[in-house]
C-alpha cells in the first residue's frame, strides 16, 4: 500500500466496470471541491447547499471541450460516507467518457484511490468500526436476502456493540483485580480475586461460545452451502438440478480470486444459498460418455456440506449405488428416489434398511415435476431447523477473521481458568484476561495494526 499521507484527496469510479446506465466517479478529501470546480460547468458547487444534486457539464479545461453531461452530488463533511468532503459525478456510463472524467479529476488534484480506500477512510475517520467495514464488503457479495440481512445487521453495529459489552465487562473485572492486588488489606484478597476472575471467565466463555454457535449458519449464509448432486448416469441428476435452477432464482456469480472462467454457481433454495459443487460433471454427461465416476463423486462429496444422492427408483440398486451410499455415510445428505412415474423396483423401505433412518429420503419424478417442492422444503428444513427464523434479527458471526478471533479469545479465557486451577498468581492470570480483551478489540478495530488494515481493505473492490 502506498505510504502517502492518509488524508489527501482520492478518486475512483465507484460503479462496476463496463457499460452501464450511469457511472459514478467519486471524489473524497479536502480538495474535492477544488478539483470539481476546475472541470465543472454549471452552478458554483462551493456555494450550493450540501447534499444536493446539481446539473451541469464536465469540460476539459485544456481545450474547453465538453466531455459529458452530468449530475453532481455535493456532500460536505462530516455527514458523508468517508466523513470528508465527497463529490460524486453521475455520468452517462460510457466507458470512454467515464474514464476521461476520472483522468481529469486525477490531473486536477486527486489521487487514484486504492481498493477499499473510501471505506478505510470511513474507518480511520471514526465513522464506522472494523467489523462494520467488513460488513460493507459482505453486503457487496451477499448472495441471498438472508445473507444480506446478516451483513446489514453487522453494518448496523450490532456485533460491535456486543463485543464492546464483553470488553467493558473484562475491563471492569481487571480494574477490580488491580485494586485487590494493590491493596491486599484482607487476608483473603487473593481468594476473593481469584473467585471473581474465575466466575467472570466462565461467564464470558459462555457468551463467546454463543456467538461462535451462530457462525456455522453465518458462514453458510455468507459463502453458500457447498452442495453436490451425485448418482449414476441417467438417474436424473441434470433434470433435478434444472428444477432447482428453474426456480428463476438461479444466480451465477463470478467470484473474484477463483480461476478465470471458473464460475461458481449458486442457487437460492428458499433462502438457503446452495453453492453447487462440480455441476460441470453433471451437465456434460448427456453428450459425452464421460461418466461421473466414483472417484469424481468421492471428490465432490468430500468438499460438500450437503449431498443430494440420486437413485433410480425404477431399477434395482446397483453396486455403484451401494458404493455411493457408503461414500456419503458421514455426510449430511438427502437421498432422492427419482423416476417414481415408472414401475418401482426400489422402495424407501429398502433404502431405510441400509441407512438406518428415513428422515432424509424422498421420492420424486423429475419428469412430472413431482416431489421437487418437497425436496426444496427438506433442504430448507435441514438448514433452518436450528431456528434461524427466530434469530434472524440477532447477531450472526459470518466473518472468518471474527470467528478465529473469538476462538482465540475463548482460549485465552480457558488459560485464565487453567491458571487458577494450577495455583498461578493472580497477576499472571489476569494477563490472559487482558489478552482476551485485546483479541476482542481486534474484531471491532479498537485495537488494530496497519498491516491488518492494509490486508483487509485490499480485498475490497475499487471505488468502495
Ligand atoms: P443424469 O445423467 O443423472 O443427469 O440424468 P438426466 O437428468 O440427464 O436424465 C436421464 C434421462 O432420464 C433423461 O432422458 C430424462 O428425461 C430421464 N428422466 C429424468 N428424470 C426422470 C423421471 O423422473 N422419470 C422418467 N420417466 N424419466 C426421467
Ligand atoms: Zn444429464
Amino acid at each position: 500500500m502506498a505510504t502517502t499521507t492518509d488524508f489527501d484527496t482520492i478518486a475512483a469510479i465507484s460503479t462496476p466496470p463496463g457499460e452501464g446506465g450511469i457511472a459514478i466517479v467519486r471524489i473524497s478529501g479536502d480538495e474535492a471541491f477544488e478539483v470539481i470546480s476546475k472541470i465543472f460547468k454549471g452552478k458554483d458547487l462551493k456555494k450550493v447547499p450540501s447534499h444536493t444534486i446539481n446539473y451541469g457539464h464536465i469540460i476539459d479545461p485544456d481545450n474547453g471541450s465538453d466531455v459529458d453531461e452530468v449530475m453532481v452530488s455535493v456532500m460536505k463533511a462530516p455527514k458523508t460516507y468517508t466523513k470528508e468532503d465527497v463529490i460524486e459525478i453521475n455520468c452517462h456510463g460510457g466507458i470512454i467518457a467515464t474514464n476521461k472524467i476520472l483522468q481529469l479529476v486525477l490531473s486536477y488534484g486527486a489521487r487514484m484511490a486504492e481498493p477499499g480506500e473510501f471505506t478505510k477512510r470511513a474507518f480511520l475517520n471514526g465513522r464506522i468500526d472494523l467489523s462494520q467495514s467488513e460488513a460493507v464488503m459482505d453486503l457487496i457479495e451477499a448472495k441471498t436476502d438472508r445473507s444480506m440481512k446478516a451483513a446489514l445487521n453487522q453494518l448496523d453495529g450490532n456485533l460491535s456493540s456486543l463485543i464492546r459489552k464483553l470488553r467493558q465487562d473484562i475491563l471492569d473485572v481487571l480494574a477490580n483485580v488491580e485494586v485487590n492486588i494493590d491493596y491486599p488489606e484482607y487476608d483473603d484478597a487473593e481468594v476473593v480475586t481469584t473467585k471473581l476472575l474465575s466466575n467472570k471467565a466462565k461467564e464470558l466463555k459462555v457468551r463467546i461460545q454463543k456467538l461462535l454457535d451462530t457462525s456455522k449458519q453465518g458462514r453458510v449464509l455468507r459463502d453458500g452451502l457447498a452442495t453436490s448432486i451425485v448418482g449414476r448416469p441417467n438417474v436424473g441428476k441434470s433434470s433435478l438440478l434444472n428444477h432447482l435452477l428453474h426456480q428463476d432464482k438461479a444466480i451465477v456469480t463470478d467470484v473474484p480470486g477463483t480461476t478465470r472462467d471458473v464460475l461458481e454457481e449458486y442457487v437460492n433454495v428458499r433462502g438457503v444459498p446452495l453453492k453447487l459443487v462440480d455441476t460441470a460433471g453433471i451437465r456434460e454427461t448427456d453428450d459425452k460418455v464421460e461418466k461421473i465416476g466414483v472417484d469424481r463423486s468421492r471428490k465432490a462429496i468430500q468438499s460438500s456440506d450437503l449431498v443430494l444422492l440420486v437413485l433410480n427408483a425404477s431399477e434395482h440398486l446397483t453396486d455403484e449405488d451401494k458404493e455411493l451410499i457408503k461414500l456419503t455415510q458421514d455426510t449430511k445428505k438427502i437421498i432422492i428416489l427419482n423416476k417414481t412415474d415408472l414401475d418401482q423396483k426400489l422402495t424407501t423401505d429398502e433404502i431405510k434398511q441400509i441407512v438406518g433412518s428415513d428422515e432424509s429420503i424422498i421420492t420424486t419424478s423429475a419428469i412430472k415435476d413431482d416431489g421437487t417442492e418437497k425436496l426444496e422444503e427438506l433442504i430448507a428444513h435441514l438448514f433452518f431447523n436450528e431456528g434461524i427464523e427466530s434469530s434472524q434479527n440477532d447477531v450472526m458471526v459470518t466473518n472468518a477473521r471474527h470467528i478465529s478471533l473469538l476462538h482465540q479469545a475463548k482460549d485465552a479465557l480457558s488459560s485464565v481458568l487453567d491458571g487458577i486451577d494450577s495455583g498461578m498468581p493472580v497477576d499472571l492470570v489476569q494477563m490472559d484476561m487482558r489478552r482476551c480483551w485485546d483479541l476482542l478489540g481486534e474484531i471491532t478495530g479498537d485495537s488494530y495494526n496497519g498491516e491488518l488494515l492494509d490486508q483487509l481493505f485490499s480485498q475490497f473492490c475499487l471505488g468502495k
